[in-house]
């Protein structure tokens, strides 16, 4: 039987946590209550478990538990919060500011409201995939209603200055949404000391179920409307009818409690691990260079380009790695990553870069072989 390949590919997503299964289970089973059940025992004990689970995320976020919704995962989150503002503040204009480096969830769902009326204005980025804040302050307007800007890049990991951009919008009296879906357990991210109003998390990206996902909406100062996804039975305050998935809420629930609990050890660890890894690939791949901003960046996450071969290439010479070329949205069709095109790379540099994430059950065994593998590959190509 052929080897797994060492999985080294976090960022598009992680195993389910041991302890986050074990403690789903009984909710499939014996506590398969609805929680919207509200006379009997099955119903209160599934609610009792949402109900921690919510607490268990708003801890992890930063937030207080009545701020968060469940929801189905990021994408699910991105759509209820930038179709919910548009829907809710057309009073106030139309107007909403992204980022060339967003995810597709919000750059395709930009597109969709442009063909709703919407007038969006995309920002550009630096060598290093970072905002011109002025830039930002420039375009931001008296009809603009949204700012969305990602905590952290998924497939570079350059993270953008949350507190500057918050600071912003509400100087300009505007609202500040942030997919936070790969900063979430990997940084430490606290929506109310950032000044946040908005934020799209995925259970799947923290070692949690996948189908589960959280949007955090502002409650106080301001209270931020948004228009429902789901009509329905009412659940998560109206904002989403349906019938909570509670397996997926308790994991995502432990999931958060744990992510809570090592976010700063995993940090240093991983990004020792980090480290090392481009450390060893520059002393044998001379002309390597890290696409990025290599300050603000998160742990474990290294986006290179190689010289003179392409990713697809390379990563044939080394089938025993689970990397990416790109993001794994962008890998099923050849298209030049969006992002690195955006960072003013040549579409040759884009096809030369590859990802690597590391994770929670990365081991210092697995980094040091896929190096050496790396490295032959590597050695085999064309010097040029
Ligand atoms: C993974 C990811 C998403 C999509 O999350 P799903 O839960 O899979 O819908 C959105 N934004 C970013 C930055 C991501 O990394």
């Amino acid at each position: 039987m052929q080897r797994k390949p060492i999985y080294l590919d976090y960022n598009s997503t992680t195993p389910v946590d041991e302890r986050v299964l074990e403690y789903m289970l009984p909710y499939f089973t014996t506590s398969f209550g609805n929680a919207s059940s509200r006379q009997h025992a099955f119903g209160w004990e599934a609610a009792a478990a949402v109900e921690l689970a919510r607490e268990q995320v708003a801890g992890l976020i930063g937030s207080s538990k009545e701020e968060v919704i469940f929801t189905s995962g990021a994408t699910e989150s991105v759509n209820m919060a930038l179709r919910g503002v548009f829907a809710r503040y057309q009073d106030k204009g139309t107007h909403i500011v992204t980022c060339a480096t967003e995810h597709p969830a919000v750059l395709d769902t930009c597109s969709a409201l442009e063909a709703q009326g919407a007038e969006v204005t995309v920002l550009g980025v630096d060598d290093g995939g970072m905002l011109d804040l002025e830039e930002l302050r420039r375009c931001i307007r008296k009809d603009t209603i949204l700012v969305a800007m990602m905590a952290a890049n998924n497939e570079t990991g350059v993270l953008h200055p949350l507190t500057a951009i918050a600071d912003l919008c509400h100087e300009k009296g505007t609202l500040f949404f942030t997919d936070a879906t790969q900063a979430v357990g990997k940084v430490s991210f606290d929506v109310g000391e950032a000044g946040i109003d908005l934020a799209a998390l995925s259970a799947h990206k923290f070692y949690g179920p996948k189908g589960c996902g959280a949007l955090y909406v502002r409650k106080k100062r301001p209270r931020v409307s948004l228009l429902a996804s789901m009509t329905g039975g009412g659940q998560e305050t109206g904002l989403r009818s349906g019938t909570l998935n509670v397996p997926g809420i308790a994991g995502m629930g432990k999931a958060a409690e744990i992510a809570h609990s090592v976010v700063v050890s995993e940090g240093l660890r991983l990004t020792t691990f980090r480290n090392k890894l481009e450390l060893g690939l520059s002393k044998a791949m001379p002309g390597l260079k890290v696409n990025g901003n290599t300050l603000y960046r998160l742990p474990g996450v290294s986006n290179v380009r190689l010289p003179g071969l392409t990713a697809v290439e390379f990563m044939m010479k080394c089938p025993e790695l689970a990397i990416s070329a790109g993001s794994a949205c962008a890998s099923a069709n050849p298209e030049p990553s969006h992002v690195l095109r955006a960072m003013h790379n040549s579409e040759k540099a884009c096809a030369s870069s590859i990802r690597v994430s590391l994770g929670r059950q990365t081991t210092e065994a697995e980094l040091s072989l896929a190096l050496i593998e790396m490295i032959a590959a590597s050695s085999s190509l064309p010097v040029n």
